[in-house]
């Protein structure tokens, strides 16, 4: 089992010495800012010229500068801009990075797919909160933490372990605990979890059980409810207490009814090939290709998504009803 590190492990004043830029200032960027500067981390903002999010960086008190002066002007440098810009954002940068400076990731795909391959004289490390970046401003700013996780690909100063640890501190990471990884183990799980489980295995159940409705003559809005909506109470309660909270929360009927016909709609060689596919590269070798196409693959299945009936029947019924204040 992987070892797991708490507030006390770590030590911010490691870091105090150093400058650490954010290139990118989007969903995680901004938290990895602020969350650092508000712990007394000295800060840069790495941001092209023409970016919109110049503005609501300098608001906050944070300093930019362009990715390229940023990372001269660093000691650690995050990479926090989209995985597939972050080969040609590299490239620019690269000169920038003396021997013992610090190249940070939050996800592993480019690193571990040789996509970017840095210097022998550079320390290569993930820190990577497992959630969302507003979620992650969000706990710091309450005195709460967002689980997190730290790799060490390439330790060349012997002290790589402690600055991540200690980037993590500051962003609120070991508040909750950080678990240490490999750039392996968190690429390959963190692209079989989304594709099999969470964004791609979920939606392709709720799609295909709506449909089953549907083409059965039930109503849309019926079929809706029971396999959209309902599907968050169903979440929450696995996430609170694992399944049996869940289990122990609906009827008997719903229990046996979903211990005894769940696995009918599991398909496991599928999953296994979908874990092939990510260790093998196939897949990170499809969506490079594909990125430099320019998408169209990408756009066809996103416009089927958007023009499935699902989403006008769910728009139309998220109008109509109230959620309560609590729906995000
Ligand atoms: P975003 O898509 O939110 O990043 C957008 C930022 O990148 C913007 O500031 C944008 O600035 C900048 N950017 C985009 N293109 C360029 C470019 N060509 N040159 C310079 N800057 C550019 O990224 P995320 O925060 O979602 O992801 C960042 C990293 O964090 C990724 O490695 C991701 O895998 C990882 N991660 C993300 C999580 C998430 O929930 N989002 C969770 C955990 C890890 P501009 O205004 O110029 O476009
Ligand atoms: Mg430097
Ligand atoms: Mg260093």
């Amino acid at each position: 089992t992987n070892p797991i590190y708490y507030d006390e492990d770590a030590d911010v004043s490691n870091i105090e010495d150093e400058t650490v830029a954010i290139l990118g200032y989007g969903s995680q960027g901004h938290a990895h800012a602020l969350n650092l500067h508000e712990s007394g981390v000295d800060v840069v903002v790495g941001l092209r010229e023409s970016s919109s999010s110049r503005e609501a960086a300098q608001d906050e008190g944070l300093e930019v500068m362009t990715p390229v002066d940023a990372a001269a002007a660093a000691d650690m440098v995050m990479m926090l801009v989209p995985d597939t810009v972050q080969p040609s954002v590299y490239a620019q940068i690269e000169d920038e990075l003396d021997a013992g400076d610090t190249l940070m990731f939050a996800h592993g795909f480019n690193i571990h797919y040789g996509q970017i391959r840095p210097a022998d004289d550079v320390d290569v490390m993930m820190v990577a909160p497992k959630s969302p970046g507003h979620l992650v401003r969000r706990n710091y700013e309450k005195g709460e933490g967002t689980p997190g996780l730290l790799a060490i690909y390439q330790d060349t100063t012997g002290e790589a372990k402690e600055e991540g640890l200690a980037y993590a501190k500051a962003i609120g990471c070991t508040r909750a605990g950080v678990i240490e990884t490999t750039f392996r183990e968190e690429t390959e799980t963190d692209l079989f979890g989304e594709q099999a489980v969470l964004c791609g295995g979920v939606t392709e159940m709720v799609k295909v059980g709506f449909e089953t409705l549907v083409d059965a003559g039930y109503s849309p809005e019926m079929a809706y409810f029971e396999c959209l909506n309902e599907l968050k109470l169903i979440v929450d309660l696995m996430y609170e207490g694992g399944h049996m909270e869940m289990w122990n929360s609906v009827s008997d009927t719903a229990e046996y009814g979903g211990l005894t016909r769940g696995e009918e709609v599991i398909n496991r060689e599928g999953m296994e090939e979908i874990l092939e596919g990510v260790q093998n590269g196939e897949f990170a070798r499809e969506w490079i290709t594909e990125n430099q196409a320019n998408r169209p693959a990408y756009k066809q299945y996103r416009d089927a998504e958007q023009n499935h009936q699902i989403e006008e029947v769910g728009g139309r019924l998220r109008d109509l009803f109230a959620w309560g204040d609590d729906a995000e």
